[in-house]
């Protein structure tokens, strides 16, 4: 379990839970965009801790983000998880890993509140259950899984024309909360507590969401996929192949950019690899991130 992701303003606290950290893809297989001399071209591509220029890999990190508030202990994006049968991606198809005993040196499994997707890719559903007896099962017995209104019913229809939608994760992740009883369907702009509360960000995918936490006047967002690498902060027309709408995903990247540039908020991104969270300022040419 990683310590603090960083001291987050007001009552917040935010640690990752890291399922996976290291050189993954080709730039220009995660953003077709990419091309090898634009990407040559970029600051992270100087950046040791964003790619490494020897096997022409980004580094980039699958983690779930652990938001403490004054009332509650909030999971957000739930990684791959174990043992799911997903043939067609080796880096996913029956993981054997230390997620869940990382997550238990910070919290109990029984004491999470809420787990929150903010889209329903098999990446970011996998430990909302967990497989006992030949069953999956949730994996958080006491927590309420929200999930957005919109992506909920995209999801849920494309799985129905075809069950193989999203890699099959629907029925070994989504099912088997609906059945629980413990699914709660939520406006893309739900308020969970003070200060907590969603804002849409459609692009990635239809109903894809992020999370605001506010508190006087300083504001932080857990923002997803809204972004999957640090070089997206200086090419936000960069789209990822997996994005939706990519026109759509880059308004809603400049969006974020305009809107947390210059004013001291953190973005904590569910891909980007240590140090994760950063703040963004703006200059004559774009953006580009402050630490
Ligand atoms: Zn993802």
């Amino acid at each position: 379990m990683s310590a603090a992701i960083v001291d987050l303003p007001g009552p917040f606290s935010a640690r990752r839970v890291i399922e996976f950290e290291g050189p993954y893809l080709a730039p220009d297989h995660l953003l077709p965009d990419a091309l090898p001399e634009l990407f040559r071209a970029t600051h992270a591509a100087q950046d040791g801790r964003f790619y490494e220029a020897a096997t022409n890999r980004i580094i980039m990190a699958n983690h779930a983000v652990l938001i403490v508030t004054p009332q509650s202990k909030i999971l957000v994006d739930t990684c791959i998880g174990n043992s799911k049968h997903r043939p067609r991606n080796p880096h996913w198809h029956m993981r054997n890993g230390p997620f869940l005993e990382d997550l238990q040196t910070a919290v109990a499994l029984t004491e999470i509140d809420y787990v929150l997707c903010t889209h329903l890719h098999g990446d970011h559903v996998g430990w909302n259950t967990r497989l006992r007896d030949g069953r999956w099962v949730p994996t958080f017995p006491c927590a309420k899984y929200l999930f957005g209104r919109t992506e909920v019913e995209f999801w849920r229809t494309a799985t129905a024309a075809d069950p193989e939608t999203n890699h099959g994760s629907w029925t070994d992740s989504m099912q088997p909360i609906f059945e629980a009883g413990q699914a709660v369907v939520v406006d893309d702009t739900h308020e969970i507590e003070q200060g907590v509360r969603l804002v849409p960000a459609p692009g990635h995918t239809p109903g894809n969401v992020m999370i605001q936490l506010e508190h006087a006047g300083a504001i932080s967002y857990v923002i997803g996929d809204t972004m999957h690498h640090p070089v997206q902060i200086e090419r936000p027309e960069w789209s990822s192949k997996f994005c939706w709408d990519k026109s759509l995903s880059v308004k809603a990247r400049n969006s974020l950019l305009e809107t947390v540039s210059d004013t001291g908020a953190w973005i904590i991104p569910a891909h980007f690899p240590t140090p994760t969270a950063l703040r963004i300022k703006s200059h004559a040419h774009g953006f580009a991130s402050c630490g």
